[in-house]
């Protein structure tokens, strides 16, 4: 089996019925997007950078975070480069002092975007060094856990501070890098019509959509059971969002675990997904997958999916694929 999958290297992901489908890669390392690259990714759908402040004292130069980000887009040879800003919070808390060490409710708290925009020159040396590499290949930045417009515009503003700033100083800069909003906070899920004209893609964080969602803590034991993409309203949102990037020309990929799981592929399918970002150890066997589905067929049975009362009914509809 292993072998089969290895001759998979090579082969483009397209269903059954003939669409392409992209498989982008999760990496945090060197290693990761070498992999990513050897197995023929469209490229890195989320690069968490978080690694660079994490097991060290002192905050990453901006020099320092430039030469990794660069690395990293020469690393993919001309495919495209989504970096995530940090995504630090007392739930991933590091030592330099920024993040809070602990708080009441670190996954409601001061985390994602809104540590970056508490601190706006910190942030801005992450989005200086990143449109920098970006000088070097095509690059997206994708902003982490936001919940609404006013972080968006935030962002957007510092943005082209970050751009004027650079180009005051001479410095090389990419001619675009698009911008993107995780949605991973169910405000967001609901309310993409009102960040639309401020992206250029999005990229569905189901581990904490999950969590927010069904209020239930992601690395809880006790609530492994609860914890599942597979309850009907997280379909039902997914569904919502998938078809308003189809409305509205906005590409859609899902970065969370869900997306790595080859057994959850007909499902995503049938709802309208058509980007993954997974780690590269699956991407094997999620394109297998994706090459033994029918599109037409799994959209046309999206409604019953659709319809599904519980998680059982949602393993019946699976077992059927
Ligand atoms: C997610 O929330 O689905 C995600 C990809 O981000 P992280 O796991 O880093 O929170
Ligand atoms: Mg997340």
């Amino acid at each position: 089996e292993r072998a089969q999958l290895a001759r998979l290297r090579r082969q483009p992901t397209r269903t059954k019925d003939g669409v392409d489908i992209r498989l982008y890669a999760n990496a945090e390392s060197r290693e990761d997007v070498a992999e990513a690259h050897a197995l023929g990714a469209d490229g890195v759908g989320l690069y968490r950078t978080e690694f660079l402040f994490l097991k060290r004292n002192e905050l990453p130069t901006e020099e320092e975070q430039f030469l990794a980000y660069r690395d990293l887009v020469l690393g993919l040879a001309g495919r495209v480069a989504t970096i995530r800003t940090l995504d630090l919070g007392a739930d991933k808390a590091d030592r330099t002092g920024l993040a809070l060490r602990s708080e009441p409710n670190p996954a409601l708290g001061l985390r994602g975007v809104r540590l970056s925009l508490a601190h706006p020159d910190l942030f801005l040396t992450q989005l200086r060094a990143i449109l920098r590499a970006s000088a070097y290949g095509p690059v997206r930045i994708l902003v982490p856990m936001v919940s609404g417009r006013e972080e968006m515009q935030q962002v957007c503003d510092l943005l082209d501070r970050a751009r004027t700033s650079l180009q005051d100083e001479g410095r090389q800069v990419g001619p675009v890098a698009e911008l993107g909003a995780m949605i991973e906070v169910p405000a967001a899920a609901l309310g993409l019509g009102d960040i639309v004209d401020l992206v250029d893609f999005v990229s569905v964080g189901t581990n904490d959509l999950v969590q927010y969602l069904l209020a239930t803590d992601r690395n809880h034991e006790a609530l492994a059971e609860l914890y599942s993409p597979r309850h009907p309203s997280v379909l039902r949102l997914l569904s919502e969002v998938f078809a308003f990037g189809r409305r509205n020309g906005i590409p859609v990929a899902v970065c969370g675990e869900m997306a790595s799981e080859a057994a959850n592929v007909p499902l995503l399918l049938a709802l309208g997904l058509r980007d993954f970002s997974l780690h590269p150890s699956t991407l094997l066997e999620v394109r297998k997958a994706v090459r033994e589905a029918d599109l037409g067929s799994l959209r046309r049975r999206a409604t019953t999916l659709l319809r599904c009362h519980d998680r059982a009914a949602i393993d019946r509809w699976l077992q059927r694929c």
